[in-house]
């Protein structure tokens, strides 16, 4: 089968490997579409919990072709979105648990073969039927996950005023599902003024356009709308310059959220200070694990509307374009790979 092998960081080719064969409890899935992530950058440089040699992609859907002997209640034929977490069910964590802490995480796509493949092996409980759905509205389930996963740990109070820096895709899903969860208000501030356009339409009650070469500007115009500040204070660019500044939209009392991917070397300088005296909670939301379920039906009811995210197509052949779009072009919001 043809797929996107990485050798180690930076050196992949699409190329023909071996197909990959199902144990009793596991599933074949073609592949029909792929999402790209700003994950994926981080992993074509070797960085996030990133391992080699890998297939990539985490965010696939497709149909099922081959199943176990001990699978039930899948059937070849099933159009299925798929959970790429893998827990080993018996470390310190996930005896406690706490499977998202799982000592060995395994990730299809990160550290283990993932979608941007004709084939995929997924073991059988993580496998979700999308009856109602697109494929294409389908291959948001995993990004809609971790948005549903960011929207347990920030745990909004109906009438929280939110704020969020970042309109990427992941922004964009959880800016709407904090705006059904009762947030009082959402501000939404990105530099991108048509991705801004969109978000105001989906969710968000106040947009403001972020000036990257003069923060001073943006900051203004939010201290002028909400001059209190916020209860909650997203970071969802993963820049390191915008989580700097976090802190000083804070509310006495708020939290702090870095549910942005970040590169593994950055720092910020905090005032433990400001922390103290103001009370602030920095809260970090990583990846999901078991929020398919209730991304899926987000999806399914609308809440989350997905209909305008996927700006760009790529064939497996083109992954390097795809790549490139997702690192350095601009105007995108969802890059996907048709298999
Ligand atoms: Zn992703
Ligand atoms: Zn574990």
């Amino acid at each position: 089968m043809k797929a996107v092998l990485y050798e180690s960081p930076l050196t992949f080719s699409v190329k023909n490997v071996q197909n990959p064969v199902i144990k009793s409890q596991q599933v074949l899935i073609k592949v029909k579409t792929c999402g790209v992530c700003r994950t994926d950058i981080h992993i074509h440089h070797g960085e996030f919990i990133a391992g080699f040699p890998l297939v990539p992609g985490h965010e696939f859907v497709g149909e099922v072709v081959q199943v176990g002997e001990n699978v039930k209640g899948i059937t070849i034929g099933d159009r299925v979105a798929c959970d790429n977490t893998v827990l080993c069910g018996h470390c310190y964590y996930c005896k406690r648990n706490e499977p998202l802490y799982c000592e060995n995480f395994y990730s299809l796509g990160v550290n283990g073969p993932g979608g941007f493949s004709e084939y995929v092996v997924v073991n059988h409980d993580k496998v979700f039927q999308i009856r109602n759905l697109s494929y294409d509205q389908a291959v948001f389930a995993e990004p809609t996950a971790c948005a549903v996963h960011g929207l347990d740990v920030i745990d909004v109070k109906p009438g929280d005023d939110v704020l969020m820096f970042g309109t990427g895709p992941t922004g964009i899903i959880l800016a709407q599902l904090l705006k059904n969860a009762g947030a009082g208000n959402v501000v939404v501030s990105a530099s991108d003024s048509k991705k801004l356009a969109l978000v105001k339409e989906l969710a968000a009650d106040h947009v403001v356009q972020m000036e990257r070469s003069n923060y001073s500007k943006h900051e203004q115009e939010i201290n002028n709308l909400f001059p209190k500040g916020f209860d909650i204070v997203i970071d969802a660019t993963g820049a390191k310059e915008v989580i700097q500044h976090l802190p000083q939209f804070c509310k006495n009392g708020a939290k702090v959220v870095i549910y942005g991917v970040a590169a593994q070397k950055d720092t910020i300088q905090l005032s433990p200070y400001e922390i103290f005296q103001k009370e602030l909670k920095i809260i970090g939301s990583f990846a999901q694990t078991h929020c398919f379920d209730r991304a899926l039906k987000f999806i399914e009811n609308g809440v989350v509307s997905t209909q305008k995210l996927i700006t760009h197509r790529y064939s497996l052949d083109e992954f390097e374009r795809a790549l490139y779009q997702v690192e350095t072009g601009k105007g995108h919001i969802k890059v996907v790979i048709d298999i």
